[in-house]
């Protein structure tokens, strides 16, 4: 069989522990055989991140800014317990999700793989739903701070030209607690952006909530700027027949309970670190969550919405054979790949990623999967847990079928 031709390369990240191991288990058995692959690789791996001073991170990023496309395996982000684990750190590293987010200005967007099989707690959702979550500023960037006497708290700006404005925030007759908080509107319409070029991408309608009958200037700027750039995008929901729907936060809670899914779900910061627990939760399983990065101007990156899975690695490192589910990252890969195909004009590339995904259903409806999932399954369907290799030589092996 010949391999199918790439024309760009994707920007691939590698990272840490388990998902590091599955990264390359995926590489071997479903990409490598069938695809001439090109990548601009970057080794993401904590130690090699410590090495680099973590300009490896900013490389990754630039890379991914320049070519348009990457994929990202899952990494570690230091905190004390790992400083302790590697003590060759030279410095407790930030995030690097954090790092490529803030350089692309991005927007991420969560979506669960759903099958069959597994039925989401709420009984009529029966397409994936998306929550993208607005990632700066409000109570997450807030100062707060606590007083003990009656008094009047106000907040003043002043503008670099010296122009002051102030107003009262509260008199308060006793100890009270105060919060001041921002966002700005540059982060606002990026983040507007992306959520319209994301539903433009899956042809989805878009949702977006705030409380802007209460904070009518705070929310009611994000209301504003929502309508301001959908006005460049009215046309094409138009032409794909998708809307852009927008709701108060409470309405839109009730809806997304009553519906039947199958649409994006903008929320504020605070919001979507709230609701995307919730959809989660209620769709199965973490290992069955995607995750895409899209930046306003279309540059996106794919990755798995969990972390290097520490416990299983453990075991695979004592020899043992571990169970861990490879699904989000094989569906990170087989979304840059159709992406990349689709920038690239490449048809060939596009179809092979759907049929990976194709092969990856088949595998899981064969009852065939990893040990999380077994245990979620409706009564009555025949599943057997494998190992991770086992599960993918058996998408593996409906994959060559496939395209054959
Ligand atoms: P995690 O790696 O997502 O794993 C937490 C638990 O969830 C696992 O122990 C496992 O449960 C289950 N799980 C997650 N993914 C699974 C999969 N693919 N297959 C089967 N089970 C899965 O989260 P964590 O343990 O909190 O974090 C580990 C490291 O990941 C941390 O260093 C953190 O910094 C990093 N992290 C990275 C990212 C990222 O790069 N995007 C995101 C989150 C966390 P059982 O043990 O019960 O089987
Ligand atoms: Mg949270």
């Amino acid at each position: 069989m010949e391999k199918i031709k790439m024309t760009t390369p994707l920007v691939e990240m590698d990272g840490d522990e388990m998902t590091r191991i599955l990264w390359a288990m995926i590489k071997e058995k479903l990409i490598l055989p069938f695809v001439d692959l090109k990548t601009e690789y970057y080794d993401l791996g904590l130690l090699h991140r410590n090495e680099t001073k973590d300009q490896v991170t900013v490389d990754a990023a630039n890379a991914t800014k320049r070519l348009g496309v990457a994929v990202k395996c899952a990494t570690i982000t230091p905190n004390k317990q790992r400083m302790e684990e590697y003590p060759e750190l030279t410095e407790m590293w930030k995030s690097p999700n954090g790092t490529i987010r803030s350089i692309l200005d991005g927007t991420v967007f969560r979506t669960p793989i759903c099958i069959d099989a597994i039925k989401p707690v709420v009984k009529n959702w029966k397409k994936p739903i998306t929550i993208a979550r607005h990632a700066y500023g409000d109570v997450y960037k807030a100062v707060d701070m606590e007083t003990t006497e009656p008094g009047t708290a106000t907040l003043t700006f002043t503008g670099d030209s010296g122009e002051v404005k102030t107003l009262t925030v509260q008199k308060v007759d006793g100890p009270a607690v105060w919060q001041g908080a921002h966002n700005k509107e540059s982060s606002i319409r990026s983040f507007a952006r992306s959520c319209f070029q994301y539903a433009v991408d899956t042809r989805q309608d878009l949702w977006f909530s705030t409380k802007d009958t209460i904070a009518k200037v705070y929310d009611g700027a994000f209301k504003r700027i929502f309508e301001e750039e959908f006005a460049h995008y009215k046309a094409k929901f138009e032409e794909l027949g998708i809307t852009y729907f927008y709701t108060l936060i409470d309405d839109a809670v009730a809806r997304v309970i009553r519906s039947e899914g199958g649409y994006i779900w903008a929320c504020k910061n605070y919001d979507g670190d709230v609701m995307s627990d919730m959809v989660s939760t209620a769709f199965g399983s973490l290992a069955m969550m995607t995750s895409v990065l899209v930046a306003p101007d279309g540059t996106t990156e794919y990755e798995a919405a969990h972390g290097t899975v520490t416990r299983h690695y453990y075991k695979y490192l004592k020899g043992e054979q571990t169970s861990t589910n490879p699904m989000a990252t094989i569906f990170a890969w087989s979304g840059a790949l159709k992406k990349r195909g689709q920038l690239d004009g490449l048809s060939d590339l596009v179809t092979f990623g759907e049929k990976l995904e194709e092969a990856c259903f088949d595998t899981l409806n064969d009852g065939i999967m990893t040990k999380d999932l077994v245990g979620l399954v409706e009564p009555g369907f025949l599943a057997t847990a494998v190992t991770s290799e086992a599960f993918l030589d058996a998408i593996a092996e409906r994959l060559r079928n496939k395209l054959a």
